[in-house]
């Protein structure tokens, strides 16, 4: 029996991840999650979990959580989300994600564990107009935003990582996805799909930040979950990774107008300014895309589900959902 951690692991893709790994009898399952951010209630999500034989958790924040027992995989996920979800905690995000990454390492080296680090695309700053290869250079903006606090966090954690592994017997990769989307995320963060699906299935206006030229690579989470499994098992020590669709590249304005298609809704399109939403600290990414190459040809990833299937799953997941209360989580 594989005995594996999974921090974050009630989350949107923390869900699919655990789900995967369940999949397998030989994996038992633990996840460590505050529930901070998750997209759905506990008990609700854990009715749709199938095989549950062998997973066990425990509620709380990771720093808190010093296990006697030994894991032989650790899937560290456990972070602040969201455009929208990072506005709460300015100051703060540096610290607590680099905090969670050292005890993270801590662990897998005591326990001798393979660790995987989620990352994000946001560390490459928007890359060569949009284009984002792990090859290049990461680019800090000039702005200082609570969202540039989120991408230093990330890549300040990845940094320690990388010289840890290259100092000592931690055994660790990186993985940096591109907008992870799919049933069970949540608009509440700030992410697009969930609330442009929402506003398609009330008949609202789907709000179209700016102009809606955005460039985005919406990658399905069942897609996501795989290539961090695959990067978990092949990656080469110290790498990252991208885990992100190239094919499905697209602007906003144009996934507005597929999921209003797709879904046969009557809403309109709008363009709003953000800041009338979420307040003038809300900040926008440069565009961002991925180079697939390396992941495709180090860790045999090769995405599945097509952009269509994404708003797809996305719409027939969000109309199954009539609670009002698991409504509310996912708005
Ligand atoms: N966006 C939008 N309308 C919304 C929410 C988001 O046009 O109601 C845009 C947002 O400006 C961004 C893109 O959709 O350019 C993707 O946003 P998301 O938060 O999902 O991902 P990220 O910005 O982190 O790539």
């Amino acid at each position: 029996m594989k005995k594996i951690l999974v921090t974050g692991g009630f989350g949107f893709l923390g869900s699919h991840i655990i789900e995967a790994l369940l999949s397998d009898p030989e994996n038992h399952v633990h996840v460590v999650d505050n529930l901070s951010t998750n997209p759905l209630p506990l008990d609700f999500l854990l009715s749709i979990i199938k095989n549950k034989k062998h997973l066990t958790y425990d509620i709380k924040n990771l720093i808190d959580f010093n296990p006697t027992e030994s894991f032989d995989e650790i899937y560290h996920l456990a972070a602040i989300v969201g455009p929208a979800g990072v506005l709460k905690h300015p100051g703060r995000i540096v610290k607590n994600t680099v905090d969670d990454t050292y005890h993270v390492m801590d662990m897998a080296q005591r326990m001798d564990a393979r660790l995987l680090d989620v990352s994000t695309s946001e560390i490459y700053g928007g890359g060569r107009d949009g284009f984002c290869s792990e090859f290049m250079s990461k680019i800090i903006q000039p702005e200082i935003t609570i969202r540039l606090e989120y991408a230093i966090a990330k890549l300040a954690s990845e940094i320690a990582l990388v010289n840890k592994v290259n100092s000592s017997n931690l055994n660790a990769v990186i993985v940096r996805p591109f907008n992870i989307s799919g049933p069970r995320q949540s608009g509440k963060g700030g992410f697009v799909l969930p609330r442009f699906i929402l506003q398609a299935i009330n008949n609202k206006p789907l709000t179209v930040f700016g102009k809606g030229d955005q460039v985005r690579a919406f990658t399905h989470v069942k897609d996501v979950a795989a290539g961090i499994i695959n990067a978990m098992q092949m990656g080469r020590m110290g790498e990252a990774y991208n885990i992100g669709n190239m094919g499905n590249k697209t602007t906003i304005l144009h996934l507005a107008e597929d999921v209003i298609r797709y879904t046969n809704s009557k809403s309109a399109i709008i363009f709003v300014d953000p800041k009338t939403i979420y307040g003038e600290k809300y900040a926008e990414a440069n565009d961002k895309y991925p180079d697939d190459t390396k992941s495709g040809m180090e860790i045999e990833w090769k995405p599945k589900f097509s952009k269509r299937d994404v708003i797809e799953d996305t719409y027939t997941f969000m109309s199954s959902i009539k609670d009002p209360k698991i409504l509310e989580y996912l708005s």
